[in-house]
């Protein structure tokens, strides 16, 4: 079992800042539409230096593959074509919609990636979103069932006209797992990996844990709560990354695949687990689902706990984790 122990509140920290250390480093860049973050430590300045290359390629290149934002990228080939014919896709894009399907499978359907079959009819920045009647039209095509994976030919085939897929919930975890594969492949043991709400941790913090923060939802200048972690990954969605207000009704980026709407219950999920794949995937998928079928799923998977920020500001932890005192 794991404790939320040590729940400092009130500082906005996300995670600790990096302490004028010689032997740890940091780096920083905007890539796949959010922040990405690396920070290791090293003996070696140059290996740390490569190794933080290493990173910062490995996000660009997932992010060419997979943004949806690009037309070039494979992904928005599969879009524009897969109906017609399957579609020849990099391994790796294979890999991320089979691991989505799982997620599809757990939550009856609440994580789907053809919710992009509407969810391309919302534009948060222009905010823009769709009528009731387009919403309506659209809603057939969001179903995972439709896309079919040959993982032999590694293609991808569409089995209905206007579906199409994105991996925004699930494409940001699975490149920091990447990423800290990297790292440990290249001799690195301690390291913290982010890209936006997803975070991996390598090791510990030479002898301590990382510190992360779960931040409020209604406030980057306060935290929910603190914990100190180590091998482990955490992903938080919220309903503050993406979003615009109209009539008082807030429309955000992560949307019910059976109704095309925006998703309500909750305003924030953060999901611990053992990987960065898994717990993107899931923090979605329980926002999605709301606090009772998100507590009931996540109680479901062993070594997996959440904590959800309800619509009133209510704070809920899952079974494994002791809320603050
Ligand atoms: P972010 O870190 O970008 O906020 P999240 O993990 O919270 O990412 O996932 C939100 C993204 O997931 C959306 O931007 C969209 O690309 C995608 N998404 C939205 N609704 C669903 C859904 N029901 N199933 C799967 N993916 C979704
Ligand atoms: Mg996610």
């Amino acid at each position: 079992m794991r404790t939320a122990l040590n729940i400092l509140s009130t500082l906005s920290l996300v995670i600790t800042p990096v302490l004028a250390h010689a032997e740890w480093f940091h780096r920083e860049e905007a890539i796949m539409g959010t922040r990405v973050a690396v920070e290791l430590w090293s003996d070696d300045a140059s290996l740390a230096e490569r190794a933080m290359d290493a990173v910062i390629a490995e996000m660009r290149r997932t992010d060419e593959l997979m943004s949806t934002y690009k037309p070039e990228s494979q992904l928005s080939q599969v879009n524009a074509h897969a109906f017609e014919r399957p579609v020849q896709v990099d391994r790796e894009i294979v890999d991320v919609v089979t691991r989505s399907f799982e997620f599809s499978r757990l939550s009856d359907g609440a994580f789907d990636i053809t919710y992009a079959s509407v969810g391309y009819l919302y534009d948060y920045r222009a905010h823009r979103r769709p009528t009731g009647e387009q919403v309506a039209a659209a809603l057939p095509a969001v179903d995972w069932r439709q896309v079919q994976v040959d993982p032999s030919a590694n293609t991808i085939r569409f089995l209905r006209q206007g579906v199409r897929i994105d991996l925004g919930g699930i494409a940001k975890g699975y490149a920091v797992d990447r990423c800290v594969e990297l790292l440990r492949g290249m001799g690195i043991r301690h390291a913290m990996v982010n890209a936006g709400g997803d975070t991996r941790l390598l090791g510990d913090r030479r002898g301590k844990p990382w510190i992360v923060g779960i931040r409020d939802p209604r406030s980057d200048a306060r935290v929910v709560t603190r914990m100190p972690l180590a091998d482990e990954a955490i992903s938080t969605s919220g309903d503050y990354e993406r979003y615009f207000e109209e009539d008082g009704v807030r429309y955000h980026h992560i949307l019910v695949p059976g109704t095309g709407e925006s998703a309500r219950a909750v305003r924030s999920v953060t999901i611990l687990g053992s990987d960065a794949t898994q717990t993107d995937g899931l923090s979605t998928t329980v926002f999605v689902l709301g606090v009772e079928r998100g507590m009931q799923l996540v109680s479901r998977l062993p070594g997996v706990e959440a904590v959800i920020v309800d619509g009133d500001g209510r704070i809920y932890y899952s079974d494994g984790l002791t809320p603050p005192g």
